[in-house]
């Protein structure tokens, strides 16, 4: 397993849509395995293939150990996702992204998802996931499609940046808030 370098907001490659996986195999396990890796090391919750430069449709998703909530504490890798059933009513809630690291966004999105999918050795999966994993998973499956989060971002009080104690050179702070300027 490897530890991938995670695409920051202003790389072309996160605004192109990814193409459906056609193969399964030893690759494509390497691949998911990477990508778990690679999400544990950033504290994410999720990280799609995109956010590393593989322009496939698959993402990883997991929520931290939480007694109240049964999605939490699993690993979930989703190839070819798509989204059949969303629940009519969105909620609000806060989003970050680790393409855009320090900034964070009050975005609403569907509060369940149904999603069809195939796992990593391409047997067909649907999942209902509600409240924080639907949240990750439609975040998730809008980065396959050149999405991100910012996006959705339509008054700049839903938009903001916080910095960490110690700026660190993994987070180009003022290259990001240029390229977020662009987004929003
Ligand atoms: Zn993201």
């Amino acid at each position: 397993m490897a530890i991938r370098r995670i695409l920051y907001a202003d790389d072309p490659r996160l605004r192109q849509k990814a193409k459906p996986v056609k193969r399964f195999g030893p690759e494509l396990k390497a691949l998911a395995d990477d990508m778990l890796e690679t999400m544990r090391a950033a504290n994410g919750l999720g990280l799609a293939a995109p956010q590393i430069g593989i322009l496939q449709q698959l993402f990883v998703a997991h929520l931290p150990k939480d007694e109240a909530d049964p999605q939490s504490g699993k690993d979930f890798v989703l190839v070819n996702p798509q989204i059949v059933q969303a629940s009519p009513e969105r909620v609000e809630g806060v989003e970050g992204c680790l393409s855009i690291p320090t900034w964070y966004g009050r975005v609403a999105r569907a509060e369940w998802v149904v999603v069809k999918a195939q796992n990593v050795h391409g047997k067909p999966v649907r999942i209902k996931a509600h409240g924080l994993l639907a949240r990750v998973f439609q975040h998730e499956i809008d980065h396959l499609n050149g999405v991100l989060f910012v996006d959705h971002i339509r008054r700049p009080e839903d938009v903001w940046q916080e910095l960490p104690k110690e700026a660190s050179e993994k987070q180009p702070a003022a290259q990001v808030a240029a390229a977020v300027e662009q987004l929003a």
